[in-house]
This record gives structure tokens, C-alpha cells and sequence, in this order.
């Protein structure tokens, strides 16, 4: 049974005013707590207001929009702070169709539908700041020693929260569910030319920081035969990696050696050492694990194969999160409705606020498509008809949810 519909035009103005915030070209700068994120947070709980929301602000910036009594009911949305050079998308579109579903459902007489714009996903100062407080993975205490790449102190930053409104705790508790609408941020719909994604999981990351130690020395002087180079070591390491990992991994398997720096890079300086960053992911713990020994049985063969020495350090994870079985049948039924043989299943291969409230109640994630597969860039975007396909099956779905 139906008993809310979503106004797509309606959805689409808002989406079009929460890009005003910080816009720059196609893009937007609206990293959280800058004027512009202070800004959009104030007009979107103005909006919420007046669709009849209570608007609850939390100790670090999360803004939540209740339908009166506050027990029991599905929260919606995602995050409305951006990258340094961010699309207009990547949250704002879970953050914008969450108040329309919100408001729908009360212009409907019910269901209580409650929306939340989550603050600092996009890492200011901490990987999903704001879910990660909130959900209690992080305290207020620890996250307040945090310190972003300018010296700005979190704890000074989130006393901005209470430019929004009256700042208090919002208990986790007044929730049975969420739900997440998000861009895909990949190329697989665009590719597949599919509307909808139904996302199953989202990967687990793993990640450690490695280093080859060599011999630096003259680029002139040292013949080729005598020297211990650590670059030409990661070099081999690499290629030998990729392809011994090709034969374990599955489909959503990504692995990436990001960040390098080369001592003493220099042009005529055999480079001594090399310190590197390993990471990988994928939605299986048990996968990461088996990668995590063969990453480390490659680098101690090439070490041992040119006669240099290889260190690393503590491996770091994020286990991989299942979605709720229950909510991706509701949201795959809403799928096969609206996209009849346009949509998917998948995993997710970007960490999203939705992995760390997965920890206290049901959870599940919808994508819609990212053209060319691009975000975390200023010409992020996505087709209308999309947007407002996805949006009205993410309704759909919460409908079939709360029947
Ligand atoms: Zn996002």
C-alpha cells in the first residue's frame, strides 16, 4: 500500500537551493562547519520547520528533523558537508529526498518519518565524524582532541552547531531504521546503463603503511649490479602483487598503493628508501585477511630478492557492513517495480554514514547513477529523470516498510 507519494519538482527546488550553499562552477565548497555548511544546516532546518518538523540539533552539528513525538519511527537521509572541491550530490541528494519523504509522509497523516543531515562525513577531521559520534564509535571526548589539516581544533569548530539551534543529545533510541539514498560515486550503473542500485554491503578497508629500505647512494658511481634501490624494489613489489592478488579476489575487490614518498628523491641519488601506503578493500573480512598474507609474503620476497629490508606498520581495518536483509528485499521489491530490469544489486565500494549506523538499528543503502562514474569532483552529477526515479523508489520502499 502507498500511503505517501513524494513531489519530485518539489524535491528537485530544494536540491537546486542546497547547491546555492558554497557553489563554485557546477560544484561546491562546503566542507562542515565553514560559513557555507553553517549556512545550508540554518535553511535546512528553516525547511524542515516548515514541513512541520522538530528540529533537533545535536553536540556536533547533526541536524535532525522529528515527526512530534519522537519514538519508534524510520530515519532517513546522509550528509550535506562536501569535499574541499565537492559535487552536488554526494550527500545533499539523501539529504534532500530524506526531508521530502519526511514531509510527504506528514502531509499524509503518517508514518512518522524522521530526516538527518550527518555532519563531517567527508573527513574534515576524522573519516564519518559526525554518524561516528552520534552512533557512539567515537566519543565526544576523543573527538574533540581532533585537529584538522589547518590546526583547527573540533572542539572549538562544533560550537557552531548552536548557530542552527538549540544544541542537545538526539538518543538513537527514538529510531527503528535507516535508510539511505546516495550517487553511486562509481561507474558500474553508468556503464550497465541500469537506474538503480540496491546496494547489499559495503566493502571493509584495510590498510597498512610499508616501507623498503635500500642502500642510498652516488647515481653516477654505483654500478647497476651493486645497488639496493628501494624505489626499483616497489617497483617489482607492485607488479608482482598485481599479479598474484588477480588470482584471490573477487569482483568488488580494489586494492591501491596511494601514497609514496622516495628518499631522498633526488635525481642523482639512489633512493635509499621508499614509504609507502597499502590499501585495500572488499565486502569480505575473511578476503582482506588472505590479501593482508599475501601482501605481506610479496614484500618479504622482494625484499629478500634485492638484498634490501622491508618493514611495516599496524594493520588498520574497517570491517565490511552487511545491510539488513529485510530492508534490501523492501528496497529490491521497490527496484523491480520502478526499474523493471534496470537495476542491481551491489556492493558498496565507498564508505557511507549508513555502515556506522548499521551498528545500532536495521540499515539500508539505494544508489542511483553517477554519469561517467565521477565524484569528489566539481562535475559530479547525475540525469533528472534519475534523480527523481531514484527518490521516488527510495519512497516507495520506506512505504512498503512501514506497511
Ligand atoms: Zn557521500
Amino acid at each position: 500500500m502507498t500511503r505517501f507519494q513524494i513531489d519530485g519538482e518539489r524535491m528537485l527546488a530544494d536540491l537546486g537551493k542546497l547547491r546555492t550553499f558554497g557553489a563554485c562552477g557546477n560544484g561546491v565548497k562546503r566542507r562542515a562547519f565553514t560559513d557555507a555548511d553553517i549556512a545550508s544546516r540554518k535553511w535546512l532546518a528553516t525547511r524542515m520547520t516548515e514541513a512541520g518538523l522538530t528540529v533537533h540539533i545535536d553536540p556536533v552539528g547533526n541536524v535532525f528533523g522529528m515527526p512530534g513525538e519522537a519514538t519508534n519511527c524510520i530515519l532517513v537521509g546522509s550528509h550535506s558537508d562536501t569535499q574541499p572541491e565537492g559535487g552536488w550530490l554526494d550527500g545533499a541528494l539523501g539529504v534532500i529526498v530524506g526531508l521530502e519523504v519526511a514531509r510527504a509522509a506528514r502531509e499524509a497523516g503518517g508514518p512518522p518519518i524522521a530526516c538527518v543531515s550527518f555532519q563531517d562525513e567527508e573527513g574534515r577531521f576524522s573519516t564519518l565524524t559526525g554518524s561516528r559520534v552520534w552512533t557512539g564509535a567515537l566519543s565526544l571526548e576523543d573527538a574533540d582532541q581532533l585537529v584538522d589539516a589547518d590546526g583547527a581544533c573540533f572542539a572549538q569548530e562544533r560550537q557552531k552547531a548552536a548557530q542552527i539551534g538549540p544544541v542537545a543529545n538526539v538518543p538513537p533510541e527514538w529510531f527503528r531504521a535507516f535508510l539511505e539514498l546516495h550517487i553511486e560515486q562509481g561507474p558500474v550503473l553508468d556503464t550497465t546503463g541500469e537506474r538503480i542500485g540496491v546496494v547489499s554491503d559495503i566493502v571493509g578497508i584495510a590498510g597498512e603503511r610499508m616501507s623498503f629500505i635500500g642502500e642510498q647512494n652516488h647515481a653516477g658511481t654505483t654500478p647497476m649490479r651493486l645497488r639496493k634501490d628501494a624505489f626499483q624494489a616497489l617497483v617489482r613489489f607492485t607488479d608482482a602483487l598485481n599479479t598474484k592478488l588477480r588470482t584471490i579476489v573477487g569482483p568488488a575487490t580494489v586494492w591501491t598503493i596511494g601514497h609514496v614518498v622516495v628518499h631522498p628523491n633526488a635525481a642523482s641519488v639512489v633512493p635509499g628508501r621508499v614509504d609507502f601506503s597499502v590499501q585495500w578493500r572488499d565486502p569480505s573480512d575473511r578476503l582482506l585477511q588472505d590479501m593482508r598474507t599475501v601482501i605481506h609474503q610479496t614484500a618479504k620476497e622482494t625484499a629478500d630478492t634485492n638484498g634490501i629490508e622491508w618493514q611495516h606498520s599496524n594493520y588498520n581495518a574497517i570491517p565490511a557492513t552487511r545491510c539488513d536483509p529485510t530492508i534490501v528485499s523492501v528496497l529490491e521489491r521497490a527496484a523491480r517495480t520502478a526499474a523493471p530490469n534496470a537495476w542491481r544489486p551491489m556492493t558498496s565500494g565507498a564508505l557511507h554514514d549508513a555502515a556506522n549506523v548499521s551498528k545500532l538499528m536495521p540499515m539500508g543503502m539505494l544508489f542511483v547513477p553517477s554519469i561517467n562514474g565521477i565524484s569528489h569532483n566539481f562535475d559530479e552529477d547525475t540525469a533528472i529523470a534519475d534523480l527523481v526515479l531514484g527518490a521516488q523508489t527510495f519512497a516507495q520502499a520506506v512505504n512498503l516498510l512501514v506497511n
